[in-house]
């Protein structure tokens, strides 16, 4: 899973580079994949357990992708399972007036983790040198300016103890195509569908262009880019899965210290008398 981790400023092709129907080591190996992924969702929420209660680290998972690439079926699919109450998604949309008002990273820098959180960005800071350069929201010396800013912006959140993991969910044109068009024929799906989708899909080569320089210019080895094969949503899952197990067992997290005299504890309990008061 190693080999989808961007090198530190690494330059990337993602047409020639990134292919998106890659299995890695699981070729063939749909039902043994699908299998490791129920272990490391059991392992994932053991692991959030102990990332509440030591309340010391934070993890910031963030996730890009084109439409249709499975942003929201990523989510679902990993964090199954993990207990409700320890993981926070945020999902960044057109900016509304008052965000719009502010720096693009205030309405962000508002949602990233706290001691002991898992937060997952659902699209994120990264909108702001990708929709933004595509339809020409800023002048290119404005978003140009962004790469330095988020990646000032992910060093501060580091240095003060949170862990970052990016991913791009990377699809060809193709299946964003069969995508779609499943969308359309699927009665429960149909929901997911907006025309708006198909404008977009025109620009995917300036989507990808920019993705491409972003991904390059912001990979750090404090908090670098995963390039995700995601035809095969199985396999999307699992290195997603794979990759933030693996992150948060490398931080060691323990268990807080238990209260002292425990044994005392005990005692009082198993010989306690409580009253009822009559009135
Ligand atoms: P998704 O496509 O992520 O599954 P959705 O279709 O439910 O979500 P949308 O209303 O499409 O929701 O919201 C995402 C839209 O917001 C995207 O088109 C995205 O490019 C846009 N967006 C996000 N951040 C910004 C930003 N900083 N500036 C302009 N547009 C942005
Ligand atoms: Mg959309």
């Amino acid at each position: 899973m190693e080999d989808y981790r961007v090198k530190p400023h690494q330059k990337i092709d993602l047409a020639k580079d990134c292919d998106p129907n890659d299995y890695g080591e699981w070729k063939g190996k749909k039902a043994k994949g699908v299998a490791r992924l129920t272990e490391l969702r059991a392992e994932l929420d053991a692991l959030q357990q102990v990332l509440y209660a030591e309340h010391q680290h934070k993890v910031l998972v963030l996730i890009q992708a084109m439409d249709t690439a499975g942003k929201d079926g990523t989510i679902r699919a990993v964090f199954d399972g993990v207990n409700p109450q320890g993981v926070h998604v945020a999902s960044f949309k057109v900016p509304t007036q008052i965000e719009a008002d502010h720096d693009f990273l205030w309405r962000v820098h508002a949602q990233v983790p706290a001691k002991g959180e898992l937060v997952v960005f659902n699209r994120s800071q990264y909108e702001q040198v990708l929709v933004v350069r595509v339809h020409n929201l800023e002048p290119e010396k404005e978003w140009r300016k962004h790469y330095q800013q988020i990646n000032d912006f992910e060093k501060l959140l580091t240095d003060t103890g949170t862990t970052i993991l990016k991913f791009f969910l990377n699809i060809d044109l193709d299946e964003q195509k069969q995508r779609l068009l499943e969308r359309i024929d699927t009665p429960e799906k149909q929901w997911k569908f907006s025309p708006g989708d198909l404008p977009e899909r025109k620009l995917w080569w300036q989507y990808m262009e920019a993705y491409q320089e972003a991904i390059s210019q912001t990979s750090t080895e404090y908090a670098p880019w995963h390039i995700v094969p995601a035809n095969h949503n199985w396999y999307r899952n699992l290195v997603v899965a794979e990759v933030i197990v693996e992150a948060l067992k490398k931080l060691d997290m323990h268990y807080p210290q238990a209260a002292e005299d425990l044994d005392q504890y005990k005692k009082e309990l198993n010989e306690e008398v409580i009253e009822k008061k009559e009135n």
